[in-house]
């Protein structure tokens, strides 16, 4: 069985085509059965022995995040998404209160940011809005952040961005480093980038449970008191095991394997747009993530396309806002994120179902 076959067998078939992987993935019959088999213990002999026999589990949890990041000794904890963790490293900073990131930052973090008191500094992008690397190093060394925050990939587009190369200057220059990986974990490589702090969400491109994510720290990088509220705070144990299966799972299949097949899937979702009148991608062909933007002709309102898709097609994509990057955004977009069981059929029925949408 190839990739694609094994990960469709292994959860329920979807009701449509599902190309709505960036914002929820579809979630295997076994993580699936892992968070419900657990509330059963719950009731059967109280959730806090229930919570002790399921530790083994969440232990390997943790050591798939850290083997998956190449953070070794990092302290993992999981949360209840990629915000939280977000809104937990910024709350716990204990230095100055000056941040780095890309323009095209996600808009609920600048707003966590801003809650925080940041002042927010944006590092020089190339005219396609990708990290410029000829002006990061003095960017950073003329006027230091005390912290640089870097989205590897981000909601609002496909565009992977250098993520090793902003860890290099962040090295140079002795600057901390946090990663946005809501996008990029389970998705891209994430091993040994070499970041204080890395977070994503579980119901991404991990294809876990919602309501869940995980953050990683480089030992003392956050303070005991936050470790601690994070560590004991009242959680939904049932899917902290989903999430754990989930990423067993990913490591069974081979990160790897699954990062080539996302890279391929992204480049045929791209190239079966090209056939649509009108529509138009953001992205190069072959840039490598399964992320695809798609821009609607003019007078074509994509919330009310993505709503019909459903209705009409079962066809799930994601209708893409400007509050998701609002300093980059123009107009808003379609988002077509399929995972690696995508077919040909399925982007077919997709462009077929696009093409056929009034208004074009
Ligand atoms: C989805 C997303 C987040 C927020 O994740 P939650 O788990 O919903 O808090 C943050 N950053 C990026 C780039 C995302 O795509």
């Amino acid at each position: 069985m190839t990739l694609a076959d094994t990960w469709r067998a292994a959860r329920p078939p979807a009701a449509g085509v599902h190309l709505d992987s960036a914002a929820c993935s579809r979630q295997s019959f076994a993580a699936i059965e892992a968070a419900a088999q657990h509330a059963r213990h719950e009731a059967e002999v109280g959730g806090y022995v229930a919570a002790e026999a399921a530790a083994p589990a969440l232990d390997a949890g943790r050591a798939a995040v850290r083997a998956l990041t190449g953070m070794a000794d990092a302290d993992v904890v999981f949360t209840t998404g990629s915000n939280h963790a977000l809104d937990a490293l910024l709350a716990d900073w204990p230095g100055e209160r000056v941040i780095a990131c890309l323009a095209s930052e996600y808009g609920p973090n600048l707003a966590i940011m801003a809650r925080h008191g940041f002042e927010i500094r944006e590092l020089p992008v190339d005219g396609f809005g990708r990290l410029d690397l000829d002006a990061v190093g003095a960017a950073l060394a003329g006027d230091p952040p005390a912290l640089v925050h870097f989205t590897m990939l981000g909601s609002h587009s496909g565009v992977v961005q250098p993520v090793r190369d902003i860890a290099g200057a962040c090295h140079t220059q002795g600057l901390p480093l946090i990663i946005d990986a809501a996008q990029g974990f389970a998705h891209l490589d994430c091993a040994g980038i070499g970041a204080d702090a890395l977070y994503s969400s579980s119901r991404k491109w991990t294809a876990g449970p919602r309501g869940v994510g995980v953050l990683a720290t480089r030992p003392g990088f956050l303070s005991e008191d936050t470790r601690n509220r994070l560590g004991h705070a009242e959680t939904n144990v049932g899917a902290h095991l989903g999430f754990s299966v989930a990423l067993g799972e990913h490591i069974a299949a081979g990160p790897e394997a699954i990062q080539a097949r996302l890279r391929d899937v992204g480049a045929a979702t791209r190239q079966a747009l090209t056939q649509v009148p009108g529509w138009r991608v953001v992205e190069d062909l072959d840039e490598p993530s399964a992320i695809t933007t798609a821009l609607p002709p003019d007078g074509v309102d994509a919330e009310q396309v993505r709503a019909r898709l459903i209705a009409e097609h079962s066809v799930l994509t994601t209708y893409v806002d400007l509050w998701r990057a609002p300093t980059v955004m123009t107009r808003p977009a379609l988002r077509i994120s399929p995972h690696v069981d995508v077919t040909d059929d399925d982007l077919e029925v997709l462009t077929a179902a696009l093409a056929a949408v009034p208004g074009v």
